[in-house]
């Protein structure tokens, strides 16, 4: 029921490794349909939802510049592999009867369209959902970076950042067992502890624009609802 639902329009950041499940590359197709079962779940609610795919599953252009590549070529390719990530995840949510358009910010149209704001927008207004690709379109870039653009140029009232932990913590919990669990801060506390949530430009977009963050594990099924009828899962940065 949409009058359940606390959010307009949904960014949701998906790290390409959050593809890949179990596997150490690539996309694992389980994981994709679950993934694109939850977006299409929250829409059928009443949000909006537009998706940035990150591409690390494939490739990452500061591992290809650390192996002898050109930094810019790496980037490049790392752009490409988020425009992969993206026809992926159009496909799956168009096999379970959803409508969604892939819009790259480089120019590949015999493959996807182009992102134009404008467009972008009538696309959420219509109830498609909409995967922003090719992160910034600008090499050394992040596509953390990207989703906070996208987030903060269609307007959307939360960004959400999918991970494999139920927060933020002020130190790894999966090598720190010390490490302490937060449920609210500030993007300042995030810049001047360095926690490691998304990169500082990123941090920096969203503090300046004043758009909510929410960390949250996407392993729990049923966390996207969750968090668009408005419940405290994960971790808010405001
Ligand atoms: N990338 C880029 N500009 C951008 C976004 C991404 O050059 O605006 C490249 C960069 O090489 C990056 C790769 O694309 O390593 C994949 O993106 P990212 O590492 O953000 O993916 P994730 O970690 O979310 O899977």
């Amino acid at each position: 029921m949409p009058s359940e639902i606390k959010y307009k329009r949904i960014l949701l950041k998906l790290s390409g490794e959050a593809l890949m499940g179990e596997a150490d590359y690539g996309i694992d197709p389980k994981v994709l349909n679950r993934l694109a079962r939850e977006i299409i779940e929250i829409q059928r609610a009443g949000v909006q939802v537009g998706v940035v795919i990150g591409g690390g599953n494939i490739f990452r252009g500061e591992g290809l510049a650390k192996a002898g590549m050109d930094r810019v070529t790496g980037d490049n390719m790392g752009m490409l592999a988020t425009v992969m990530n993206a026809l992926a995840m159009q496909d799956a949510l168009e096999k379970l009867g959803a409508y969604a358009r892939v819009m790259s910010a480089i120019k590949i149209n015999e493959v996807c369209e182009d992102f134009i704001r404008r467009r972008a927008i009538r696309h959420l207004e219509k109830g498609r959902i909409a995967l922003f690709a090719a992160g910034t379109g600008n090499p050394f870039f992040t596509t953390d970076s990207a989703a906070a653009l996208r987030a903060i140029e269609v307007g959307a009232d939360l960004l959400l950042k999918a991970t494999k932990v139920d927060g933020i913590y002020s130190a790894d919990p999966k090598k720190d067992p010390s490490a302490e669990r937060y449920d609210k801060l500030t993007y300042t506390e995030v810049i001047q502890r360095n926690l490691q949530v998304m990169d500082t430009t990123a941090i920096a977009l969203c503090r300046d624009n004043k758009i909510p963050l929410r960390v949250y594990d996407m392993g729990v099924a049923g966390n996207l609802l969750r968090i668009a009828k408005g419940e405290p899962v994960g971790t808010l940065v405001t």
